[in-house]
């Protein structure tokens, strides 16, 4: 008997079962709102942005439904985010952009990512990481105003005469420019428009000229067509969220792709002035039923939302009742009723009837961008189809 024949003729063992902590994605919300940012933006390419496990929604499933909805770029943080990607078999055009001291250039560049590069150092480090002849493909990426990384404008002229030697002698390609706004007002995304043109004269002038400019993110390519140039660089618009404070998703023509899904642990009916969860911040003004949910802080479920953020349990709408716990938090149901096993919608896609992620975002005092990449390791992402 070989070693793995006792694992295959034993009895199939069910998994063990876990209490609800689910997060649902619907692929073809994201398909959809790639397309739709396509449509919008009207530029040559798209880039996907899937970084952080494609904020919170699985990067691999995420990079290959926005590949089917027409984006011909991903983008990421690190070589390590798109190495992954690489080896869950896609080969799309992927950039990187921020980088650790050691990074691992030399595997970026045989597995065919694209290196942002933001200083003199890192394009040197990038070409030396350069074997046999291969040759590096990497887009500057200029400060053009967000006091964040890209090379300084003082720094713009040596950078651009260093890439465009590295260029002819073969070891890199400058594919694109590229820099990230501020979204601080019209007059400052205005500036920082003018500035990329100055970034993009001077790179002109040491005889670099990249075919990929990019500078525009979701809000800029949904409301500033100057920022568009060649391609958009689009994260929360194509898992469906605003990134705006005066613009639902529905009036952006997106859909929210994740729904956010505890279970109901225990029901009990008590009496008036029970007092709920840790320091009784809630007590029942009347007899009623509290449903108990199975998601906490340790979930990534905000704390600071207790006793204010909505969620939905058999089509009704409710509020948290006393303090969000690590593992859990309570529901007052009032007259209404529901049973153990069945679903609390935390929030979806609110056409559905349910919360949204923005209604969390605003009862954390936060974004949605945060609401949804904060999601902890015990919830399970799950892709209905
Ligand atoms: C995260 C990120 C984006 C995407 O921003 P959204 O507001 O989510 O569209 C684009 N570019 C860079 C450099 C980023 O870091």
């Amino acid at each position: 008997m070989k070693p793995g024949d006792a694992v295959a003729d034993a009895e199939p063992v069910d998994a063990p079962a876990e209490l609800r902590r689910e997060a649902r994605i619907d692929l073809a919300a994201i398909e959809h709102n790639v397309a739709r940012l396509r449509e919008v933006a009207g530029t040559r390419s798209l880039m996907a942005v899937v970084k952080a496990n494609g904020y919170g929604h699985g990067s691999v499933p995420v990079a290959r439904a926005a590949l089917r909805g027409g984006a011909d770029w991903l983008g990421v943080v690190d070589i390590v985010e798109a190495l992954e990607l690489r080896d869950a078999g896609i080969d799309a055009p992927l950039l990187t952009w921020i980088h650790a001291t050691d990074a691992d250039f030399a595997s970026a560049v045989a597995a065919r990512i694209d290196i942002g590069v933001n200083s003199l150092d890192q394009l040197r480090a990038v070409a030396q990481a350069v074997r046999g002849d291969s040759r590096a493909d990497v887009h500057v990426k200029v400060d053009t105003g967000l006091g964040r990384n890209g090379a300084a404008a003082e720094n713009w002229g040596e950078l651009f005469a260093v890439a465009a030697d590295l260029e002819s002698a073969g070891r890199i390609r400058v594919r694109g420019i590229f820099s990230h706004l501020a979204n601080a007002g019209d007059d400052e995304d205005a500036a920082q428009i003018a500035a990329f043109q100055r970034a993009l004269a001077a790179a002109a002038d040491a005889g670099v000229h990249p075919e990929l400019r990019h500078l525009a993110s979701t809000a800029a390519a949904l409301r500033v067509p100057a920022s568009r140039f060649d391609m958009v660089r689009v994260g929360i618009g194509i898992y469906g969220l605003s990134p705006f404070d005066d613009a639902t998703s529905a009036e952006l023509g997106l859909v929210p792709a994740l729904t956010l899904v505890g279970g109901v642990v225990a029901v009990k009916r008590v009496p008036a002035g029970t007092g709920v969860s840790y320091g009784y911040s809630y007590r029942t003004r009347q007899e009623t039923t509290l449903a108990l949910v199975s998601l906490g802080y340790a979930d990534g479920i905000p704390r600071l939302a207790s006793n204010r953020a909505p969620v939905s349990i058999r089509g009704g709408r409710y509020t948290v009742s006393g303090r969000i716990a690590m593992d859990q938090f309570v529901v007052d149901l009032g007259a209404d009723e529901c049973e153990v096993g069945d679903d609390v919608v935390l929030f979806g896609d609110p056409a559905t009837g349910v919360p949204s992620a923005d209604e969390w975002a605003a009862a954390a005092e936060t974004i949605n961008y945060e609401v949804v990449t904060r999601l902890g390791g015990r919830i399970v992402r799950r892709y209905p189809s």
